[in-house]
């Protein structure tokens, strides 16, 4: 589970995030929509420490993510980037299998049996000798999502993790966080695909200027919007 708590982020002056409240139940999936500069990203990145909140509180499976130091919580929280970040100097394979060696300690031998359980998980186990610069941007993005997948992390952020993508990679790329929905991975997904959310989402919410201006299901956010805001921004995204 994760529990957004009066969050507040800012950047010197600007107030990014204000006093910003959410709950996702384990084994569920939240995506969040908004305009450009509403603070999505900044929300991701307030929950993994990335950025540092002013004030407020996020738990994680219960546990405050201020306890941690930024190391442990790479264990609990894995995160996935509209630019894959890839190691470019290194196999898809020593990819995968580089934090459950490095941080998590894993034996390198037991790191990289895991590594090419993952990346089959991903439908890669063919492309685990080629460095990034090798495989299409599809690919790549399934060698980064094996990579978060290794740490057995309790929850999986994905920050557009489809944008950078050509048309005809974007859908094995979702139906692979389809799949890992339905496995049962708790994730939060900033998306500007509409109908992965209104498919797979548990819980949409809209985000303006810092704030969530509506939560609710699929059904309630696409179908019946409440605010003005939320209808001017699906009548300009829909
Ligand atoms: P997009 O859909 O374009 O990705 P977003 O909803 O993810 O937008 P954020 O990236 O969270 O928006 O940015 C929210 C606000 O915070 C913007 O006004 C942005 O300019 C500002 N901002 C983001 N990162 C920083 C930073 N490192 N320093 C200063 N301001 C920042
Ligand atoms: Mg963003």
């Amino acid at each position: 589970s994760v529990e957004i708590r009066d969050l507040t982020l800012a950047f010197g002056d600007i107030q990014v995030l204000r006093k910003v409240s959410l709950n996702v139940a384990p084994g569920t999936t939240t995506c969040i929509i908004g305009p450009s500069g509403s603070g999505k990203s900044t929300l991701l990145r307030g929950i993994n420490r990335l950025h540092e909140p002013q004030s407020g509180d996020v738990l994680v499976s219960g546990r405050s993510v201020l306890k941690d130091k930024p190391d442990a919580l790479r264990l609990r929280i894995g995160m996935v980037f509209q630019h894959f970040n890839l190691f470019p100097d290194h196999t898809a394979l020593e990819n995968v299998a580089m934090a459950p060696w490095k941080i998590k300690k894993l034996s390198k031998s037991e790191a990289y049996r895991l590594a090419a359980e993952r990346l089959k998980e991903v439908g890669l186990e063919q492309r685990a000798e080629h460095r990034p610069r090798y495989l299409s941007g599809g690919q790549q993005q399934r060698v980064a999502i094996a990579r978060a997948l290794a740490m057995d992390p309790e929850v999986m952020l994905f920050d557009e993790a489809t944008s950078a993508l050509d048309p005809e990679l974007v859908k094995g790329v979702l139906n692979l966080m389809a799949d890992l929905c339905r496995r049962g991975m708790t994730m939060i997904v900033v998306t500007h695909e509409m109908g992965f959310a209104r498919k797979v989402a548990d819980q949409v919410i809209f985000m303006d200027e810092g704030e969530i201006v509506e939560a609710g299901t699929p059904e309630q956010i696409f179908d019946n919007p409440q605010s003005a805001r939320l209808r001017r921004f699906l009548s300009e995204v829909l």
